[in-house]
């Protein structure tokens, strides 16, 4: 890993990333981060999504699956209303 590492440097974005999700990982354990129900479909097998890496503490709860969806992209309508409005959810937050 190290060996790869050294060929394969990790990339600004990806060191800021890396960084958040240890420093958020931390405040969950102590119990500063209250794990959340996904916040596009309730589930409450929800992980954490960082809208902005710069901001490790500021994350948004979502399941695995709507996880994906937010970063792979969108399908289907009906989801497609449900991730606009974690959008504008997302936007207001950041103001
Ligand atoms: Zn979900
Ligand atoms: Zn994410």
């Amino acid at each position: 890993m190290r060996e790869w590492r050294r060929h394969h440097p990790m990339t600004e974005e990806e060191r800021f990333r890396d960084r958040a999700r240890s420093y958020a990982g931390v405040y969950k354990r102590r119990g500063h981060l209250i794990q959340e129900p996904c916040r596009v479909c309730g589930s409450e097998d929800s992980q954490m999504h960082h809208p902005d890496y710069h901001q490790p503490l500021y994350v948004i709860w979502l399941c695995a699956w709507c996880h994906r969806k937010l970063h792979e992209g969108i399908d289907d309508a009906e989801y497609q209303e449900r991730i606009k409005k974690l959008r504008e959810i997302v936007d207001k937050i950041k103001d």
